[in-house]
């Protein structure tokens, strides 16, 4: 009797002191998870800000943050169709192969933008076949994405479930209190068009009326040719292009050329979470500000 006392009594602090282990692909969704689960949670990302998302190498220490873990967070939409399945696999933890379970993608709860339309053949470079995945660089995708967390997170922590709830209503309220004053600022600045690298920003240029004119790359997945890149110059100047965007984990040399050659502003901006989300969208609303005034 007295040793399963003392049992008992070293278990209980041990339960109660139990966090939810959230691995996920991104920084941005590792956020996400850490505003929704705050103290509840242990969160690790496997990519950091300055990765692409779309190729990572699927490390064996990835497989092993897995094994321990009891939900993987992913982007889904095919973001990571090249590298998150062989992880799930050498995690060898069956539970986060399974919606029902320990597995998450935050873009089955979002309105996905440019749903290719037709047969996609690999002629048209690496097309995201179920639409865009960059979502979440728009903050009412975002806000969808932290309730669908909330509502996730509480399914494992029952004992948990209003307060993921209201700290997720809670996150969302703060976004809210930004978003007008963004939208301002951009109006403000008068950048109706722009060109980025890839599509990376098109929920937030939509969001913001913004439209996402020309990209660098031109097909997603290839590099730039000097053909296009003469397109571009054209296009910049014939347009009045004010406005580049390069995400910062793409090469810089076409779009460093582009701003050489014309009068448009180069931004290098993230992509993804590198200290907090308000943060994230701050810094694009910011460069888009500084292209109006070419601040380089
Ligand atoms: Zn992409």
């Amino acid at each position: 009797m007295k040793l399963i006392v003392i049992i008992i009594f070293f278990l209980i602090p041990n339960i109660s002191i139990a966090k939810l282990k959230v691995v996920t692909t991104t920084t941005t969704l590792a956020e996400f998870v850490k505003q929704v689960g705050r103290d509840k949670v242990e969160v690790t990302s496997l990519t950091k800000p300055q990765e692409d998302p779309h190729f990572v190498e699927a490390k064996p220490s990835y497989m092993v943050k897995l094994r321990q873990a009891d939900l993987l967070v992913a982007v889904g939409l095919e973001l990571e169709v090249g590298w998150l399945s062989n992880v799930q696999r050498g995690a060898k933890n069956p539970k986060l192969l399974d919606k029902k379970f320990g597995f998450f993608t935050a873009g089955d709860f979002i309105n996905a933008i440019e749903i290719p339309k037709g047969k996609v053949d690999r002629a048209q470079g690496d097309v995201h076949p179920f639409g865009n995945p960059h979502f979440h660089l728009s903050p009412v995708e975002s806000q969808k994405v932290i309730l669908a967390l909330a509502k996730k997170l509480g399914e494992l922590e029952p004992n948990s479930k209003t307060i993921f709830m209201a700290n997720a209503e809670e996150f969302n309220k703060v976004l809210e209190s930004q978003i007008s004053k963004w939208q301002e600022r951009v109006n403000k600045s008068k950048i109706r068009e722009l060109i980025s690298y890839h599509k990376s920003f098109n929920y937030f240029l939509n969001f913001f009326n913004i439209t996402p004119i020309a990209y660098i790359e031109p097909k997603p997945g290839v590099p730039p040719t000097p053909k296009h890149i003469i397109q571009l110059i054209k296009l910049i100047k014939d347009k009045k292009i004010k406005c580049i965007f390069n995400e910062s984990y793409f090469e810089t040399t076409a779009a460093k050329r582009l701003q050489k050659v014309t009068q448009a502003t180069l931004k290098v901006v993230p992509v993804e979470v590198e200290t907090n989300y308000i943060d994230l969208i701050e810094k694009l609303v910011s460069a888009i500000e500084d292209c109006s005034k070419g601040v380089m």
